[in-house]
């Protein structure tokens, strides 16, 4: 080590030396005056590696994204040229031992008496550098599964979007991934099965892909992918199949196996878009064609696409206009006494007389209405209509008195706080008995409501209404999750009604429902009765009523009214009371 600058040299010697950070004094030929213990441990080996005299020491400096710099880059050559540095963050690599850190370097070119002509610090910030890329690491990634989040997802589809200019001819495939069933293996097992499954799909996700696809969960279960530079749309394709059999693979999740689906849209791009939000809306919009159309469940945004999508907007414009405008109608279907093939009610379903596109079944319309919560407005009237016209035909038709009748309620209608008010009030206003009201509810509404719905049922039930499961068999149908809830019936779905007669196995579920509907103490309305073997394998198997084409299609007031008139006509006219002799 060299003299000292200056007569008080001992002491400042002694501060300079136990600074943690490294000292470094050299004179205007870039030789070394003084060092201080820090800088010998940081710098073994010189100064060459800073831009100083000597042979090349035992580490080197790069920039902040880790590119080495020129000699005429290096901190001391700049200081030596009359430059000041600020805390400039480096990376520094040493070879022996081995080791990185990251260093903020300040530099001083030094004047006035004396030989000494700069003066470098460099201070070890490897703690506040980790800190900072853990910070970037939790903004940008997802905790739970550590894939990115929509963030991070969202810059690089920008950045794919910003490739587009050099390269208008390529070809990428965006991927949204949603998870069917997940909120019912959330609700059922608990949240710590629910993450379980969660870090087990991102797992077999990136199992799937290239190293260079983009994944990232975008929040719930809902997961995406990018694919840059793909030959055809195959590429994208074949990758969601391989995607969907990875996720259908079943889960052993505390000692349970547990199924889902996933239901994969993809949107291709670059070119057609302008900016990431519309690319991932695409395939979002691809994505819940597969909910409509559970056929399939992989699809491909086309324009198409877009031309529903204004159908979609034009019929929510005119649904409003239409719940004002008196256009919804009800049409009636007869449930029937298997046994007896008689009547003992309907259940009320809901048409729109559209003023330019005719009668429009629910298919068309009531998805519409259940995105944009007009649903709740038709449910109303709905009921109401369905409870005020059982009362005028009660009036009407004697042979009606006991006749039932089913509304179907849809999931949002249960977010209402005052819905067993409004019930209520509607059967005052109407007179119409609450024990000739049945509420169908699909299994989606107890999903969705899983901490409320049990009291709001109990408090339906106690007005005396019936409460019915609809389309029994298309949800998770778990029989633990069925008893927790009042209900009174069931209603089985007609896709178990449709081939019982041909497959063995259907046969074999829908005998397993009917017994679990009696053990349960449920009565079971069987759906899409169509022909007359339906109609007696239902007999067969004891159940009690049913609903279908065979009996009758579903039918508007005045046909129901000219089938009971023509009712009363076939009921033979009382022979005349002859005189006694
Ligand atoms: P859902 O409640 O399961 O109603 C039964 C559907 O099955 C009706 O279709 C009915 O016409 C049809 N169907 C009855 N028997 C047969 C048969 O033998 N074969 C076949 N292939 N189909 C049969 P629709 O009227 O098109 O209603 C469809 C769905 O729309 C209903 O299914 C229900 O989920 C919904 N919906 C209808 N009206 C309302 C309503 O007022 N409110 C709510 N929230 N949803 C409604
Ligand atoms: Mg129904
Ligand atoms: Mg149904």
């Amino acid at each position: 080590m060299s003299q000292p600058p200056c007569p008080d040299a001992e002491i400042y010697l002694a501060a300079l030396s136990h600074l943690p950070d490294a000292v470094v004094i050299v004179d205007a030929a870039g030789e070394l005056l003084f060092a201080n213990a820090a800088a010998e441990v940081l710098l073994p080996g010189g100064l060459a590696g800073l831009g100083g005299k000597g042979a090349p020491s035992g580490y080197q400096l790069l920039d902040s994204y880790q590119c080495p710099l020129a000699k005429t880059e290096l901190p001391l050559s700049r200081v030596l040229g009359n430059q000041c540095l600020q805390n400039e963050e480096l990376f520094l690599t040493a070879t022996a031992p081995p080791s990185t850190r990251w260093v903020a370097v300040t530099g001083k070119p030094l004047t006035g008496p004396g030989t000494a002509a700069a003066l470098l610090t460099l201070r070890d910030i490897s703690a506040a550098k980790q800190q900072e890329v853990s910070l970037i690491q939790q903004a940008f990634h997802d905790t739970l599964t550590e894939l990115p989040n929509r963030d991070l997802f969202m810059d690089r589809l920008s950045h794919a979007l910003a490739r587009t200019h050099d390269q208008p001819e390529l070809l990428m495939a965006l991927l949204y991934i949603d998870l069917d069933r997940f909120k019912v293996i959330n609700d059922n097992l608990g949240h710590q099965v629910g993450d379980q499954l969660l870090v087990e799909i991102a797992a077999r996700l990136r199992s799937q892909l290239r190293p260079d696809a983009t994944i990232a969960r975008l929040g719930g279960d809902e997961f995406a992918v990018l694919l840059e530079d793909i030959a055809t749309s195959s590429t994208a394709i074949d990758l969601a199949e391989q995607i969907q059999s990875a996720i259908a693979q079943p889960l052993l999740l505390q000692q349970q196996e547990v199924y889902v689906d996933a239901s994969i849209g993809i949107a291709l791009g670059p070119a057609t878009y302008k900016n990431a939000g519309d690319w991932l809306r695409d395939a979002d919009a691809a994505m819940y064609q597969i909910k409509d159309n559970p056929s399939q469940n992989w699809h491909i945004f086309d324009s198409s696409l877009q031309v529903q999508q204004d159908l979609r907007l034009r019929t929510e414009i005119d649904l409003r206009q239409a719940l004002m405008g008196n256009e919804l109608r009800l049409h009636y279907q007869p449930i029937v006494t298997l046994n007896t093939e008689e009547i003992c009610g309907f259940e009320a379903l809901v048409r729109w007389q559209h003023p330019t596109r005719g009668l429009l079944m629910p298919g068309e319309f009531i998805h519409v209405a259940e995105a944009t919560g007009l649903i709740i407005p038709l449910g109303w009237w709905v009921l109401a209509e369905a409870c005020r016209q059982m009362q005028a035909w009660t009036r009407e038709f004697p042979a009606m008195a006991n006749f039932t009748v089913s509304v179907n309620m849809s999931s949002k209608q249960f977010s209402q706080q005052n819905l067993v008010a409004r019930i209520q009030q509607i059967l005052a206003e109407t007179g119409f008995a609450a024990n000739r009201l049945k509420i169908e509810i699909t299994e989606g509404v107890l999903i969705d409501h899983s901490d409320s719905i049990i009291a709001t049922l109990e408090q339906i039930k106690a007005l005396g209404i019936k409460l019915l499961v609809d389309d029994f068999g298309t949800g998770y149908s778990s029989l633990s999750y069925l008893h927790r809830f009042p209900f009174d019936c069931l209603k089985i779905d007609r896709s178990f009604i449709e081939n019982a007669d041909q497959d063995f196995e259907k046969l074999e579920i829908l005998q397993s429902v009917v017994r679990l509907a009696w053990n349960l103490g449920l009565d079971v309305v069987a759906e899409g009765v169509e022909t007359p073997r339906h109609h007696a394998q239902l007999k067969a198997l004891r159940c009690e009523l049913g609903q279908g084409y065979l009996f009758s299609r579903p039918l508007a007031p005045a046909a129901i009214e000219a089938m009971m008139a023509e009712k009363i006509a076939q009921i033979p006219e009382p022979a005349p009371i002859t005189p006694a002799p």
